[in-house]
């Protein structure tokens, strides 16, 4: 009798956690400025430095960035209008987590978005708020709204297979991704810092995702 109850403890324990694990994070919606105007120079943009005639993207990597600055909205509006000022296509992640863990969506997750040079063909960027003046400053707030996010990205797209911090953004060619068309178009990095990636990959490794030591 006390090994049958055991058992029911077990079972409704282990569907408990199945539940939890498989629900989606809470994500608000929060678009960017999205028009036919955005669209034309995301195909600009990838035939220029991917030679490719895309909007979107087959997710292969998830990039984690910091915003370097204080706000979720000063990321937001940053990234809002559609144009940089040479023209070319604005900077803008798929989603930003706020300090405290609030998830918002800026995209569809599968937009073209220029977020990391060499990558942006297949790439789905986060950008954690935080990082000013280079101060490794993330919370554990940001921490587990990532590990939340990433996999619930990797359930849903199963082609991705790689995590990787923007400042790993030399030693991710290994990961025969990088693709850039323009020579010598590159910008150094050092967010999201070595600490946040490390955690990240202790919490997620275990999901066959594959990250590059710290
Ligand atoms: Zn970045």
């Amino acid at each position: 009798m006390r090994l049958r109850t055991l058992l029911l403890c077990w079972l409704g324990l282990y569907c408990f956690l199945g539940i939890a694990s498989a629900q989606p994070p809470v994500i608000i919606d929060k678009p960017i400025l999205w028009n036919d105007y955005r669209e034309e120079l995301m195909t600009e943009y990838a035939r220029a430095h991917y030679g490719m005639d895309i909007t979107r993207i087959t997710p292969r990597a998830v990039v984690v960035h910091w915003t370097a600055g204080p706000t979720w909205e000063s990321a937001f509006w940053t990234f809002y209008h559609e144009a940089m000022s040479d023209g070319t296509l604005n900077v803008a992640s798929h989603f930003i987590v706020d300090r405290d863990g609030t998830i918002y969506r800026l995209t569809e997750e599968t937009a073209l978005n220029r977020h990391i040079i060499g990558y942006n063909w297949c790439a789905i960027g986060i950008e954690n708020v935080g990082g000013v003046g280079g101060a490794e400053d993330l919370t554990e707030a940001e921490l587990a709204a990532n590990v939340e996010l990433i996999h619930y990205l990797r359930q849903k797209y199963p082609t991705i297979e790689y995590v990787f911090g923007h400042y790993q953004q030399d030693i991710a060619r290994e990961s025969g991704l990088y693709l850039e068309k323009v020579a010598d178009y590159y910008a150094f990095k050092t967010d999201p810092g070595a600490y946040f990636m490390g955690r990240l990959r202790t919490a997620l490794v275990a999901e066959g995702l594959k990250f590059w030591p710290e």
